[in-house]
């Protein structure tokens, strides 16, 4: 590993190449705060003597999200706040930088950082780590970017759970049948684990909701699932993927398989099986590509945009850049012919490997191999109601659900998260759900700048009558 001495920081922004003389140890730069980025970081800092090199870790959001209780987090089961793990509480020994790195230019070891607020700048590196994750796989569909949300964050899981606790609301208390349609129609687009949990978990807890309403009953509620290919839930295989669509299908969930949506402007979503439907709540989950970043870098990308490495971790013919995660493409041993797959079971031990090979190389060790054999796959579809394929183990129902949460829990970063999480689980079981929503969140600042306006308003009218009161008693 080359050492360029380099010491650029926030502080050093708009001082492009900031090279000055100092002892401070190699910069090893994580791109993206996520599995991977955390999990190296972490092992870094554990590996690493205090002299040896610094880690900087620069994400957008200056926390971690255990995205697999995304789909709890929105039926309320988990609280949103207990899926994310804070950057700068678990690595102690980094450097955090909350900013989005927007190029990399690895010819001469720097990366630009957009901080959240300011002018970008110039920060300058030894290693380089690119663990910057997926971004939605998107298609050019008329009205998708303007109507539909995504479900990769906590703010979306949290927007979804008050959207659609909020249209229940609306739809209670609407008597146009228009309105009552476009609340109670809520429409998922693809069948992976993210949208099946998603879609599953939401309709569980919009079902419960309406044991308190009046004017809307299970059966008014519409959840469609629009997957393209001829199956759901290929994380689980063919078997169990079949069985989670009849049950889906026996909860009055309509699943449409080898459809597509084809348009969905202003909620009037259009499937290619000639079906029609007005819904205000259309969720975007067909699968995910490399996050577009790596475009703007000068390392070695595949015909899909995924950055090249080796099983060791290492880009391909690229000295000082390693990789993992959804953003690469890093060979299978385990199945020769083919990569490891996006997964958070990959994520987490390739940033093991990887930030181990680091520290091997820097001390001139040699690297080892990535190598996992996939465990299976659990997915929750509900409350106490799972899918899982486990070491070829098909298992369904209570029992999946129940291994769902106990394995995520375990996997769940620090103490403190799997305690709250077991406590926010105890909570639901003893207490009835929660269905209150939120919505009016998303804009905080709506209630007070009426009032504001409005009290700006009442002024201008009064100062604008005195004006005219003293022309007219001058006149
Ligand atoms: C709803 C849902 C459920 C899932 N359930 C499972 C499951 O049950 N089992 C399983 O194995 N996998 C699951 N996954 C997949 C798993 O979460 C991903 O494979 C895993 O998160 C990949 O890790 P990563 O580090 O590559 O990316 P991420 O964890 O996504 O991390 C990427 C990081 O990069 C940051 N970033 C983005 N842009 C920039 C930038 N310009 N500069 C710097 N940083 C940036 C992001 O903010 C993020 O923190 C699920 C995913 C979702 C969405």
């Amino acid at each position: 590993m080359s050492t360029s001495g380099s010491s650029g920081t926030p502080s050093a922004a708009g001082s492009s190449h900031a090279h000055v003389d100092s002892p401070l140890p190699p910069r090893i730069l994580v791109v993206g705060g996520g599995y991977v980025g955390m999990y190296t970081a972490l092992r870094l800092g554990q590996r690493l003597q205090r002299d040896e090199a610094r880690v900087t870790v620069v994400d957008p959001r200056s926390y971690m999200t255990y995205q697999p209780f995304l789909p709890e987090a929105g039926a309320g089961s988990i609280q949103p706040r207990h899926t994310v793990v804070p950057l700068r509480q678990t690595l102690r020994d980094a450097e955090i930088i909350t900013g989005s790195i927007v190029k990399v230019d690895h010819a001469h070891k720097i990366a630009v950082v957009q901080p959240l607020e300011g002018a970008a700048y110039d920060l300058p590196y030894d290693t380089l780590v690119m663990a910057v994750g997926s971004v939605p796989r998107t298609l050019p569909i008329p009205g998708l970017a303007d109507w539909a949300m995504g479900f990769k964050n906590v703010e979306e899981a949290i927007a979804l759970r008050n959207r659609v606790l909020e249209c229940l609301d609306i739809a209670e208390s609407a008597t146009d049948p228009e309105i009552r349609e476009r609340n109670l129609t809520f429409v998922f687009v693809g069948g992976g684990y993210a949208g099946t949990e998603a879609l599953a978990e939401t309709e569980d807890l919009a079902r419960y909701a309406t044991r308190y309403l009046r004017n809307v009953t299970p059966a008014d509620l519409r959840f469609v699932m629009v997957e393209a290919s001829s199956r759901i839930l290929p994380e689980v295989g063919e078997d169990m993927g079949r069985w989670t669509v009849e049950q889906l299908r026996e909860r009055g969930i309509d699943i449409k398989l080898e459809t597509r949506l084809e348009s969905t402007v202003n909620g009037e979503v259009v499937l290619s099986d000639g079906t029609t439907l007005l819904s205000d709540t259309v969720v975007w989950t067909a699968g995910v590509k490399p996050h577009p970043l790596l475009e703007a870098t000068d390392l070695p990308l595949d015909e899909r945009g995924r950055l090249v490495c080796r099983t060791d971790l290492q880009v391909e013919g690229v000295a000082d850049a390693w990789g993992a995660g959804d953003c690469t493409a890093v060979p299978d041993l385990t199945n020769p012919g083919t990569f490891c797959s996006p997964s958070a079971q990959h994520a987490v031990r390739q940033a093991k490997v990887l930030a181990d090979n680091i520290v091997a190389s820097m001390r001139g060790f040699a690297t080892r191999d990535y190598k996992h054999h996939h465990n299976g796959s659990v997915a929750s579809l509900g409350l106490y109601k799972g899918v899982a394929q486990v070491y070829g183990i098909k298992i369904k129902g209570f029992p999946a659900w129940f291994l769902h949460r106990t394995y995520h829990m375990s996997k769940v970063p620090t103490t403190r998260r799997k305690v709250q999480v077991v406590t926010d689980w105890t909570i639901a079981f003893l207490f009835q759900r929660d269905v209150t929503s939120l919505w009016s969140m998303h804009d905080p600042r709506m209630a007070f700048s009426e009032v504001a306006r409005a009290s700006d308003a009442a002024t201008i009218a009064e100062a604008e009558g005195r004006q005219a009161q003293g022309r007219e008693s001058q006149g």
